[in-house]
């Protein structure tokens, strides 16, 4: 029996099942054998053989799920955290971007990939809009089939109009070869929609059509995509059930009607949309709306990439603006509307539904696949007392606290350590490219970028656009 199919049974956990009832289950076990969960309950009864796993004073949780990241931009984490999107586009649209190399593309997404399961992110899309060639996507896909993880690549490319990259035999050749039957829990078209009334982008959703896979887009964001283009997709045909929208933060009332009734979902950033200048995050028109939501972390070359992170200021968002919104009027909320145990929701079970595997992931039910999370940290003052369980996952544990994580029932993460992962490794990549980058942009230029000034102007120009 070799160690991936040795079944796993964690013993004596508080369990968030995220099922259709929310379940919550104390001093429960958990089962997993070969790639599934076999069992949810008290005492349970375990192989021979089966690793036994103490989830005492553990809250066990399915595996989170991340609906929006790029991954490639890993490589820079942390670079851009003075950043406007002005500056995020002038940097990777206009002067680095052209930069990565298909090795770079391919460090960026080793290191990204690894963060997600170590912070108990066991399902990522990677929403990889750097493919300048199909063999930036052949190190894009590479560096995910390395990593025990779930990832769906959605695949983008900056560097041209969408009805460019999508249409040349190169793409359908890499959609055969790497794609169709691979390894991959997944594939999208990621491209955006900034409303020119020629609607070229029409050719790429009729590429995703014809190859039956959905399509993702950043809509509603200031200065970039707006109601227009949500317009388009809707009379040319292509707002379809399983379509992503990510931020969604500055659309009209009658755009969010569309998204809800052609069974479209959002993908909410909220550390994103917070700084970068999207929108406010959305989460509170999109309840009122009824559209279902996901989250995501968007990319760490400013941002933390974990879904703490996420769950936290999306919850903390959604209570500001009811708070705010109530204080305009002169009211006082009383009671929040927004509660952790559905911000909770989102992180599992609403990633799962917006990428249509809520069948296989999301939940801790038997049948599903076993992406499974025990938080717990015995030296830590904050993973004690455990008493409202959705809040202690939302404001009280962080990616530190990941003790365990199991991907389709392999362990991958245990004792707070990944198990056949080879950071070192990457990290000497996400080196290498750092300095590739730094050399050929000079140092000035890279400081440059790092610092942007205050100027005296407050209105730059916004170079949001597929071409020159
Ligand atoms: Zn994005």
């Amino acid at each position: 029996m070799s160690d991936s199919d040795r079944p796993v049974v964690l013993r004596n956990g508080l369990v968030l099942t995220m099922d259709d009832s929310r379940t919550v289950l104390s001093g429960t076990d958990v089962l997993v054998i070969g790639d599934r969960i076999a069992e949810v309950g008290h005492n349970l009864a375990a192989p021979d053989g089966a690793l036994e796993i103490d989830a005492t004073d553990g809250i066990i949780m399915p595996g989170m799920v991340d609906t929006h990241r790029h991954m490639w931009q890993t490589a820079m984490r942390g670079y851009g955290a003075d950043w406007t999107l002005t500056q995020y586009f002038v940097w990777y649209y206009l002067e680095s971007g052209k930069l990565f190399r298909p090795e770079d593309v391919h460090a960026g997404n080793l290191l990204g990939a690894i963060e997600a399961i170590d912070s108990g992110v066991t399902t990522t899309v990677d929403w990889s809009h750097g493919l300048q060639t199909t063999d930036h996507a052949d190190a894009a896909v590479d560096a995910l089939e390395a990593v025990p993880g779930r990832f769906v690549l959605a695949y983008g490319n900056i560097q041209q109009g969408p009805w460019q990259w999508s249409t040349t035999p190169e793409f359908r050749d890499f959609y055969r070869r790497r794609i169709d039957g691979g390894k991959l829990a997944g594939f999208q078209l990621a491209f955006d929609i900034p409303g020119d009334p020629a609607f070229q982008e029409k050719a790429a959703f009729e590429v995703a059509r014809d190859l039956g896979v959905k399509v993702t887009t950043h809509a509603g964001v200031w200065g970039a995509t707006n109601d227009d283009g949500i317009r388009l997709m809707y009379e040319n045909g292509f707002m379809t059930p399983g379509t992503v929208y990510v931020h969604a933060a500055t659309l009209s009332s009658d755009s969010y009607h569309r998204i809800a009734a052609t069974g479209g979902s959002v993908s909410v950033s909220t550390e994103s949309e917070q700084s970068a200048g999207q929108g406010y995050p959305p989460t509170w028109m999109l309840r009122k709306h009824d559209i279902p939501v996901s989250l995501s972390m968007d990319t760490s070359v400013w941002w933390s990439g974990d879904l703490f992170s996420a769950m936290r200021t999306t919850l903390s968002a959604d209570r500001s603006r009811e708070h705010l919104e109530a204080h305009a009027a002169k009211e006082t909320i009383t009671h929040h509307h927004l509660r952790a145990e559905q911000v909770v929701d989102w992180a599992t079970r609403g990633g799962a539904k917006a990428l249509g595997m809520d069948s296989e992931i999301g939940a801790l039910t038997p049948g599903r696949k076993a992406d499974v999370v025990l938080i717990k940290n015995d030296a830590s003052p904050a993973m004690f007392p455990v008493l409202h369980p959705y809040g202690h996952v939302v404001y009280q544990a962080q990616r530190g606290d990941v003790h365990t994580v199991l991907v389709g029932g392999k362990v991958v993460k245990q004792d707070g350590k990944l198990v056949g992962v080879d950071l070192a490794a990457a990290r000497a990549k996400v080196g290498a490219t750092v300095d590739h980058l730094r050399e050929t942009m000079g140092e000035d230029l890279w400081q440059r970028g790092m610092n942007p000034e205050i100027p005296e102007a407050r209105i730059l120009h916004n170079p949001y656009q597929y071409t020159k």
